[in-house]
């Protein structure tokens, strides 16, 4: 699979983190550089909206855009669910 790759190297590695969690990177028009979309896309998944995320392409903080992004893949709530406690 063959995607561009982003130019902030905070935000690719964010990128790539999410992609060996199995989400998609889809490229974006406009001011988003694109989207992730989470693997469990379903009710119970909580990621971004509707198990979306959009990724920008110049972020004011590219650190920190890239940690929020890490932050969503690692707390998708589908498939594992390791941390049910409000249930
Ligand atoms: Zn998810």
């Amino acid at each position: 699979m063959t995607r561009p790759r982003h130019s902030k190297k905070d935000i690719e590695a964010a990128l790539a983190h999410a992609e060996a969690q199995g989400w998609r990177v889809e490229l974006a028009s406009g001011h988003a550089w694109g989207r992730l979309y989470c693997p469990h896309n379903d009710s119970e998944c909580r990621c971004g909206e509707f198990g979306i995320v959009s990724v920008w392409s110049t972020p004011k903080n590219p650190a920190n855009h890239a940690r929020q992004l890490r932050r969503v893949v690692d707390n998708c709530t589908g498939g594992t669910s390791s941390e049910e406690d409000e249930t």
